[in-house]
């Protein structure tokens, strides 16, 4: 896969140089320590120096499997050459002249592809920003400004940034609330289908959410006051948890029904990460607004908001924007990475991972009752990792295997509301032999722990 994934020529392998961390990642890590501030963590404290296709070379001349891609992120491989070439064309051009003082070609060409690759054939707008949570809340924006109707409905589990309107939408309190309030009024959080953790099992999940849902939304906020429903169609940070069957259809149907914006945000299961162009494609959600941003631009900062354009273009001449959103190197990355993963069809590609991977983390979850769960959708999937014989979240052995995968040169993420939950989001360019050695990686940590 190194010929498709374009990227720099590096050695499609892992080679372990030196203990992880080496030496150099150390002395950098010491520097960081004094002249970066604490609150910005370190998952592996190795520094990176150059990567590609499936692997993360570090400063040490270690070379690392990568199964996070800078948190869903470089799903077409860093530095893919589609995006190398026309990024540093524009880079050339001009960097920059703001698209609200005099617009440029690259602006408009996304926004024609995004309305071309989002479910729905009705008609569509965009505008484009520079991060996930500058996406969520220009959502909000415009769903409040279009309904002139001001609560918010947010799920349990559900994460959608760091800013403070960001903050109140988002479920978890540590690390990503705590301290940081007040936070943004007229927020109102209702369950997730979760199906692993239901309390009468899987089968009654997608219908008995789905009422207590409509419920507390008819008789607790209103339906009639309420903007936007905003919701992940496969939860993130929330730790990777698909909605039962169903659940989103129900949810989508009262929203219409009432006039209540659909908002998915698909940041992080967009752009070909669950084997579609986008996740809510999988149970034939239309969504009114769609938030995109991590997989859009391989790795240069993009994000946007794409949805009907009657409600797109609610809001007065002047009243969305930004200084920087929609750059025209972050637009040229984007072009450079559609083509990528119209041309390598990535989206079968996260198909063939999920092949792959998911048979072996089932067969890992079978040997060790540590495994609780295994689940996700193409190259999207997580184990979530509980005490033997119970469903009680085990964080400390999630962060043991996590640890021992670091030692031996994977790349691997936890995350999850109770931080049980190891996730796998492999750059979706990854070759077979390197994902089959990633998993022999994750099979020996399981059993080590
Ligand atoms: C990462 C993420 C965000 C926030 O994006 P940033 O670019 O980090 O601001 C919002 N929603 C979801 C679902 C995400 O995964």
């Amino acid at each position: 896969m190194t010929e498709l994934s374009g990227g720099p020529s590096l050695p499609q392998r892992r080679k372990l140089v030196t203990e992880i961390p080496g030496p150099l990642s150390r002395e950098l890590m010491a520097r960081k320590q004094a002249a970066v501030a604490a609150g910005v963590g370190t998952v592996m404290p190795v520094f990176a120096a150059r990567a590609g296709g499936g692997v993360v070379e570090d400063v040490d001349g270690n070379s690392l499997i990568d199964f996070g891609s800078g948190i869903a992120v470089t799903s077409v491989g860093n530095s893919a050459e589609a995006v190398v070439r026309r990024a540093g064309e524009q880079l050339a051009r001009l960097t920059h002249t703001c698209v609200m003082v005099t617009p440029y070609e690259g602006y408009v060409e996304v926004c024609e592809e995004l309305a071309r690759l989002t479910p729905g054939d009705h008609a569509k707008k965009s505008i484009l920003l520079n991060s996930g949570a500058e996406a969520v809340e220009n959502a909000v924006k415009i769903a409040r400004y279009h309904t002139k109707r001001q609560a918010v409905v947010v799920f349990e589990h559900g994460y959608h940034g760091r800013t403070n309107l960001t903050m109140a939408l988002t479920s978890k309190s540590m690390p990503y609330k705590h301290g940081f309030g007040p936070f943004a009024p007229e927020i109102y959080r209702v369950p997730m289908a979760y199906p692993y953790r239901w309390p009468t099992g899987p089968e009654h999940c997608a219908d008995e959410a789905a009422a207590q849902v409509i419920d507390q939304i008819t008789k607790q906020i209103g339906a009639s006051e309420t903007a936007a429903i905003v919701v992940e169609p496969v939860l993130g940070e929330g730790g990777f948890i698909v909605p039962a069957r169903g659940f989103l259809p129900r949810v989508a149907a009262f929203a219409k029904e009432h006039g209540i914006v659909l908002i998915a945000d698909e940041i992080q299961s967009g752009f070909c990460r669950t084997g579609q162009w986008f996740a809510c494609e999988d149970e034939g959600i239309v969504p009114d607004l769609i938030t995109t941003a991590k997989g859009i631009a391989g790795g240069l900062p993009l994000a946007a908001v794409t949805g009907r354009a009657e409600i797109m273009d609610a809001v007065h001449s002047g009243g969305l924007g930004g200084t920087y959103g929609g750059n025209p190197v972050a637009c040229a990355a984007a072009l450079g990475a559609i083509e990528t993963m119209r041309e390598l069809d990535l989206a079968a590609r996260a198909r063939h991972i999920e092949e792959i991977m998911k048979p072996r983390l089932l067969a890992l979850a079978e040997k060790h009752p540590l495994i609780g769960d295994v689940r996700g959708r193409g190259a999207m999937l997580a184990v979530e990792i509980v005490k033997p014989g119970t469903k009680d979240p085990d964080p400390a052995a999630t962060a043991a295997v996590a640890a021992a995968c670091h030692r031996a040169g994977l790349v691997v993420l936890t995350t999850g509301t109770y931080g049980n939950v190891l996730r796998f989001l492999p750059p979706l360019v990854i070759g077979d032999d390197l994902l089959r050695e990633g998993l022999d990686i994750v099979a020996e940590a399981v059993a080590s722990v």
